[in-house]
């Protein structure tokens, strides 16, 4: 097994927060971003968001910078969660948002053709709600499913997925968990529609991020993945393997486990450290987890979880990860 790793390429960005309102760096445009991605050296695919941030050149020259950088797209990212999206995309009580969503994302989907990417990913940010008694629960659900699936069955030649988080912006996203993605997705009931499945997200949605994988798998509808490392309580978007690395061994795991191949993807805001020496260190952690995986005995670890052995499985998946104490 090799691994192939991605980025989303905002990790690449400066940050900007209801604090550092002026930025915790100089700002930087996308094509400048597609240079530091290639500066990591291990990257092969990113995820652009649309429209491209600081950057007005014509798709020919993001292409060829990307072709300068042995990257390709395996996804487009609809900024559907910027000011007139405040209140929602899919969900907004205006019709003409909703419209200039859809008509957005639409755009998206021009761009995953033109540039041979895999999905147009959906990060329904806005959507959801903030206080109590502020929506009718049952109206802005219908209105999250109706926007994907008028999408999907417009698109039938292209996948999109969903990306799921708990909370922020909106105190409260409709889309929140694996398991109410996983319900209107079932509902929907198109092919095309699938979950990114962010690691951090679950962890802070309190999930156990290897259960999310297998349930998301187990109903055929893990298109893509994320990872990086939470402090749980907030979408934190740290170095992966920093905080919680047993529990995103034991994601990848699970992956490996169900012969899940798609591209191992960093989603991560190195608000202030250095953008590209974060993306090396994570994918650095990432290589012992492959290495890890390697080292594992799948068949004695299928063993102790048969039998619920908590012990051998933890001393099985830290002698692999880490390496025995003989060496
Ligand atoms: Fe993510
Ligand atoms: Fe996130």
């Amino acid at each position: 097994m090799t691994a192939r790793f991605g980025a989303g390429i905002w990790h690449f960005a400066s940050y900007v927060d209801r604090y550092a309102t002026d930025g915790y760096a100089e700002p930087i445009g996308m094509l400048e971003m597609i240079d530091r991605a290639g500066e990591v050296g291990d990257l092969s695919v990113v995820d652009l968001n649309y429209p491209f941030p600081g950057c007005d050149a014509p798709l020919s020259e993001v292409q060829a910078r990307l072709a300068k950088n042995n990257l390709s797209v395996i996804g487009i990212t609809p900024e559907m969660y910027t000011r007139r999206f405040s209140r929602g995309a899919f969900t907004n009580p205006d019709p003409g948002v909703r419209r200039a969503a859809h008509d957005l994302i639409t755009e998206a989907a021009g761009v995953v053709r033109e540039l041979g990417a895999s999905y147009v990913k959906l990060w329904p940010g806005q959507d959801g709600w903030d206080y109590p008694f502020q929506v009718d629960h049952r109206k802005l659900w219908q209105m999250s499913m109706d926007g994907v699936a008028n999408l999907a069955s417009e698109n039938p030649d292209l996948k999109f997925v969903i990306e799921y988080k708990p909370r922020e912006p909106r105190v409260h996203m409709s889309y929140d968990s694996v398991s109410r993605t996983l319900l209107a997705l079932e509902k929907i009931n198109l092919p095309n529609i699938g979950i990114l499945l962010d690691f951090g997200h679950a962890l802070y949605g309190g999930e156990s991020p290897a259960d999310s994988a297998q349930l998301a798998i187990d109903y055929g509808r893990l298109f893509g993945m994320d990872v990086n490392d939470n402090m749980r309580s907030w979408d934190d978007d740290m170095i992966a393997g920093s905080v919680h690395p047993m529990e995103l061994f034991e994601f990848f795991y699970v992956l490996a486990k169900n012969k899940w191949d798609g591209v191992w993807q960093l989603d991560q805001f190195p608000f202030r450290e250095d953008t590209v020496g974060a993306a090396k260190q994570a994918i650095r952690f990432l290589r012992r987890v492959e290495k890890g995986l390697e080292r594992l005995d799948f068949d004695a670890m299928q063993a102790a979880q048969d039998a619920q052995d908590a012990v051998t499985a933890t001393r099985l998946a830290s002698d692999a990860l880490f390496g025995d104490l003989a060496n």
